[in-house]
């Protein structure tokens, strides 16, 4: 399919890239590349957009980033960096990138007033956040559904922009059911765990009660939500054991929430998310540089679905969802 809009594709500075490193490290023989394109905001993955019938990306810096810079007034200094930079790439290229926000959240206010000048001033369409955030120290981490994130969460609605949840690792005192089996950390299981678990604390909290119209996008099809929501929402409904939340999990999924195709190039898992939210909520992304966009395009552009569906995914639900000028 020519013209897909992509939106998980990551990019990073210099003063981010160590973060990602361990997940570089894994890609035997191939550390420079991957971070040559994680580097390079522009040329190297426009030709792969190219190549592969891709005519935007909104590009989002890698993960954990700022959500791991306990120091707050650094946390709040790399967040207008990254943005600023990602600013100046796009200005180049105008109709082939547009940008997510970078944001403190180890000060909200910060992060309202960095939310604000990157939409306000730079032009970005939403806000990017890579699960918890470290504040102080290394130890120290607070969720997004703590009281303290209220009135950054009343901006977000106000502003009517999405705010994407990305995956990071589960802090390593909530991660003992991988000990000793390495291999499951990040991308293969606990990225996606981490991040289920963290929406469904936002869904419990009452959070979308009170913000009801708060537009949440998950990677990775949902990190398999769309599959689990059911039995959650069944024994909640049955036993909430004083759960704040006032609707079904179920509805919160189908109403608050959209997802990407990033890193799931497999069909079965799609038709389960077209069963469970609908065509009009799901989006096409390859999470570049981590995946390769011809790989994602080669299945998406051929999957087993209408090609009604394949246009709404690849590239319309994007155009509606951002307001896109394209
Ligand atoms: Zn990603």
């Amino acid at each position: 399919m020519l013209h897909k809009i992509g939106l998980e594709e990551h990019y990073a500075i210099p003063e981010t890239l160590e973060g990602a490193m361990v997940y570089f490290r894994d890609y035997v023989g191939q550390t420079d590349m991957r971070t040559t394109r994680m580097l390079d905001l522009l040329d190297l993955r426009l030709q792969e957009m190219d190549a592969h019938g891709m005519d935007l990306m909104i590009l989002s810096l890698n993960s954990p980033a700022i959500q791991e810079i306990y120091e707050v007034s650094k946390a709040v200094e790399v967040s207008k960096i990254a943005n600023d930079r990602l600013a100046d790439a796009i200005a180049q290229k105008q109709n082939r990138f547009r940008g997510f926000a970078a944001i403190p959240l180890q000060d909200p206010d910060e992060a309202i007033k960095e939310m604000h000048r990157a939409v306000d001033e730079l032009g970005f369409v939403g806000v990017f956040v890579n699960g918890y955030s470290q504040i102080g120290d290394a130890d120290t981490y607070k969720y997004l559904d703590d009281p303290m994130y209220l009135g950054f969460w009343a901006e977000v609605e106000k502003m009517d922009i999405p705010f994407y949840m990305h995956p990071r690792e589960p802090m390593p005192c909530n991660d003992g059911q991988t000990d000793g089996h390495y291999w499951l950390k990040g991308a293969p299981w606990t990225f996606g765990v981490e991040t289920a678990t963290h929406t469904l604390r936002l869904m419990c909290s009452g959070l979308f009660d009170k913000h009801p119209k708060l537009k949440m996008i998950l990677g990775h099809l949902g990190e398999g939500l769309p599959f689990l929501i059911w039995r959650c929402a069944h024994w909640l409904q049955k036993r909430s054991r004083g759960m704040p939340a006032k609707k079904s999990m179920e509805d919160y999924l189908n109403e608050n929430v959209w997802v990407t195709t990033s890193g799931q190039f497999h069909t079965p898992p799609l038709l389960c998310t077209i069963l469970q939210m609908g065509a009009d909520r799901i989006l096409f992304s390859t999470d570049y540089p981590f995946e390769d966009v011809g790989e994602a395009s080669a299945w998406f552009d051929t999957c087993p679905i209408s090609e009604g569906d394949r246009y709404k995914i690849g590239r319309q639900n994007a155009i509606d969802l951002f307001r896109l000028s394209v």
